[in-house]
């Protein structure tokens, strides 16, 4: 028997629709050097339409790449939505990555459109004659040094053109927007999402078991619009009816902490690497104020528990642990403890990984590809699949990311019979010693809990008799010191003794990715070359 229900497709111009239609008066503030813009949801829709006219008549057509090069602010967002609605495709490109990367990608999406920013016209002038395809650049802001040859103005070009854009009626599965990996373990791949899996991602965001976005909340959106589809809050922003802040350049420990105090967010998203900045920046700066935010969702690595042990102590603001990847969407789990869970234990919760969301499965493979118990000790590597998980990469064969029909995350860890994930480390970086797993994450968190340290990475090096051993890379606190000695003491307390480091490095900062994670690729490819200053304890 056939169900009869009707077959609306799950098309993104309806999450605009809905936005637009029940939340009009709701804000997109973008913050400027000279204070905050504000619009409305409704005014962004109608500029989207502009943009969606001006782009037709710039020849763009359906399943054509319009690429955005822009911070986080409200012309992005306008770009979020008119060019998926009118059927084209978006490709929100990096703007940290290295000149040869960036061309790799714009080539690889033939981008024919890019849109932007004026502040970051001399990043994209950098690789300009490397990308024939691209037939025309859109100006956010003003061009004065023509950098990039020919442009058109972004205001000027809207401007000419109605708003009243009838969307077109498309294949949910149609492609809607691309997004390239971050490279961190190898060449970046394009990530094609549909209308469909948006819609389904979007709405799995706004679920109260997940991070429960809702007309309640403000947004500061600190991860890049590039980054993941800035883990898809923009769409759900429209879907919820959630105000969005948008921070544009300014991403610093110091006017994220204004802007928590000024805006009044009640959610904030970032990598970890930007919260510890934040703490830091906060107890430094005497007038903090955390009494808006509900929670700051922290993802895209391993959120270290000191952290979240101090943001609830100092500041008492939850920190949300969520898991993902480009290929997830991102949403994949959020570490909200179980109810019922006392306070001062929510904590062995939110250390997590994340608990999977309703939507998509995940479980736990052996090397040699059976399914392991998720009985919360048995270690393998995740896989998931489900309606915003990719089947394939765009362009690239790549069957051996994929296990019949699951994708093959390339992060190794356990799954518990409540749902939580916990994650020791990916594929590419695990310590095997003596034949035996040391995860680095767990090193990493232990070590970041010590006073004295800002931040600290962990890779793996070769050793003649245990094959591997970690390197410990410290960063200390401004004005505070600590010997190797002395670190290694205090892990003794938290980790077993065969998973101490004998070799320790004192670093200025750490590399870090263009998403701003830890660099383990160059701190790997820096002790090969002999560079570090290491220091081996007995
Ligand atoms: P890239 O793969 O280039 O780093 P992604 O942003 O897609 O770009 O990274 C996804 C990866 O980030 C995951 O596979 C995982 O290794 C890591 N990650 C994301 N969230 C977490 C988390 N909460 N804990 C540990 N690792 C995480």
């Amino acid at each position: 028997m056939r169900s009869t229900m009707q077959d609306a497709p799950l098309l993104i111009n309806r999450i605009l629709r809905h936005g637009e239609f029940l939340y009009a008066h709701k804000k997109v503030l973008t913050v400027t050097s000279d204070g905050v813009r504000e619009a409305t949801f409704a005014q962004v829709a109608r500029r989207s339409e502009q943009l969606a006219v001006a782009l037709a008549d710039l020849g763009i057509g359906e399943g054509d790449r319009v690429a955005t090069f822009m911070w986080n602010n409200q012309e992005h967002l306008e770009a979020y939505f008119a060019v998926p609605c009118m059927g084209a495709v978006l490709h929100t490109l990096n703007i940290r990555l290295f000149p040869e990367q960036l061309a790799f990608i714009i080539n690889h999406a033939q981008d024919q459109v890019i849109i932007v920013d004026d502040t970051l016209i001399p990043l994209l002038a950098r690789v300009r004659d490397q990308i024939p395809t691209v037939r025309h650049i859109i100006v956010n802001g003003i061009d004065e040094a023509k950098l990039l040859g020919e442009t058109l103005s972004y205001e000027d070009l809207i401007a000419r053109y109605p708003s009243g854009y009838e969307w077109p009626e498309m294949d949910e599965r149609s492609a809607s927007v691309m997004c390239y990996t971050s490279g961190t373990t190898g060449d970046p791949k394009g990530v094609v999402y549909s209308h469909r899996s948006i819609w389904l991602h979007s709405l799995a965001s706004t679920t109260a078991n997940s991070i429960g976005l809702s007309e309640k909340d403000r947004c500061l959106l600190i991860v890049p619009m590039f980054h993941v589809n800035a883990w898809g809050a923009p769409y759900s922003a429209y879907l919820a009816g959630m105000d969005l802040v948008m921070p544009q350049m300014f991403l610093q420990g110091d006017p994220i902490v204004r802007m928590i105090r000024e805006l009044r967010p009640t959610v904030s998203l970032g990598v970890p690497t930007i919260w510890n900045e934040v703490l830091h920046a906060a107890e430094a700066s005497g007038d903090a104020d955390f009494s808006s935010v509900r929670g700051l969702l922290g993802g895209g690595a391993a959120v270290p528990r000191h952290l979240i042990e101090a943001f609830r102590d100092e500041f008492n603001v939850d920190v949300i642990q969520g898991w993902g990847m480009t290929e997830t969407s991102p949403l994949g789990a959020v570490s909200i403890p179980p109810a019922g869970t006392p306070r001062d234990q929510e904590i062995e919760f939110r250390a997590k990984a994340g608990r999977i969301v309703a939507g998509v499965e995940v479980r736990v493979t052996a090397e040699d590809g059976t399914v392991l118990d998720h009985d919360g000790t048995s270690v393998g590597e995740f896989e998931i699949r489900g309606p915003w998980i990719t089947g394939s990469y765009y362009g690239v064969d790549a069957p051996e990311r994929f296990h019949d029909g699951w994708l093959r995350t390339g992060d190794v860890g356990t799954l518990d019979n409540l749902g939580y994930m916990v994650i020791s480390d990916r594929t590419k970086d695990v310590i095997k010693s003596g034949g035996e797993w040391i995860s680095s994450v767990e090193l990493e968190n232990a070590v970041m809990g010590h006073p004295a340290v800002f931040e600290a990475a962990v890779v793996a090096v070769s050793d003649e008799k245990w094959q591997e051993r970690p390197l410990c890379c410290v960063v200390l606190r401004p004005g505070k010191s600590a010997s190797a000695q002395e670190l290694r003491d205090y892990l003794a307390t938290k980790v077993v003794k065969w998973w101490l480091p004998e070799r320790w490095c004192f670093l200025d900062s750490l590399p870090k990715t263009s998403v701003g994670k830890f660099d383990k690729k160059v701190l790997r490819a820096l002790y090969v070359e002999g560079t570090l200053d290491v220091i081996t304890l007995g």
